[in-house]
């Protein structure tokens, strides 16, 4: 039998891919996020990097700035659901805020520093979900250019 917290990871990760597909929906790469405390989402986000122009806008990013300015007692009990594995940049904020635990749709197509999150305190779940997979890959098949060149400005590799 599946325990209350599998059930409602279950049902943020849904969540967060909803946020991914409304990405896909605007052109943009399908990654989502959202910000759960108590229960209750706090913030949603998704990558608007093609969108917006951006820089910073990853899913983990545009989550956090939706949930505005939380105290400190509010992020320390906090779960973030995305739906990729996040990056360098995107655990650093996880860390600045020191976010309870954070619950990784796939870390197949890629990688962050989940060790360093660990390291820090935080609780880190691979859920190793196909759909945050599938929706990811079939983006990069059909817009090879744009997440090769995402990769290239961050030195990341998919090898
Ligand atoms: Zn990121």
């Amino acid at each position: 039998m599946e325990s209350n917290t599998e059930l409602d990871d279950h049902y943020f990760m849904t969540q967060a891919i909803i946020e991914a597909k409304k990405s896909l929906k605007e052109g943009g790469i399908p990654i989502g996020a959202v910000l759960v405390a108590d229960g209750r989402v706090l913030g949603r986000g998704h990558n608007r990097l093609i969108q917006n122009n951006s820089v910073i806008l990853h899913g983990e990013m545009d989550c956090f700035e939706s949930a505005g300015r939380l105290r400190g007692v509010d992020y320390h009990k906090s779960t973030l659901y995305t739906t990729l594995s996040p990056c360098t940049m995107c655990s650093g904020a996880i860390m600045l805020y020191k976010i309870h635990r954070v619950v990784i749709g796939e870390n197949t197509t890629l990688v962050g520093p989940e060790d360093l999150l660990k390291e820090s305190g935080v609780e880190v779940e691979v859920m190793g979900m196909g759909e945050c997979r599938e929706l990811l890959e079939q983006y990069i098949e059909e817009n090879p250019d744009v997440w090769e060149t995402e990769l290239e400005r961050v030195g990341y590799s998919t090898d």
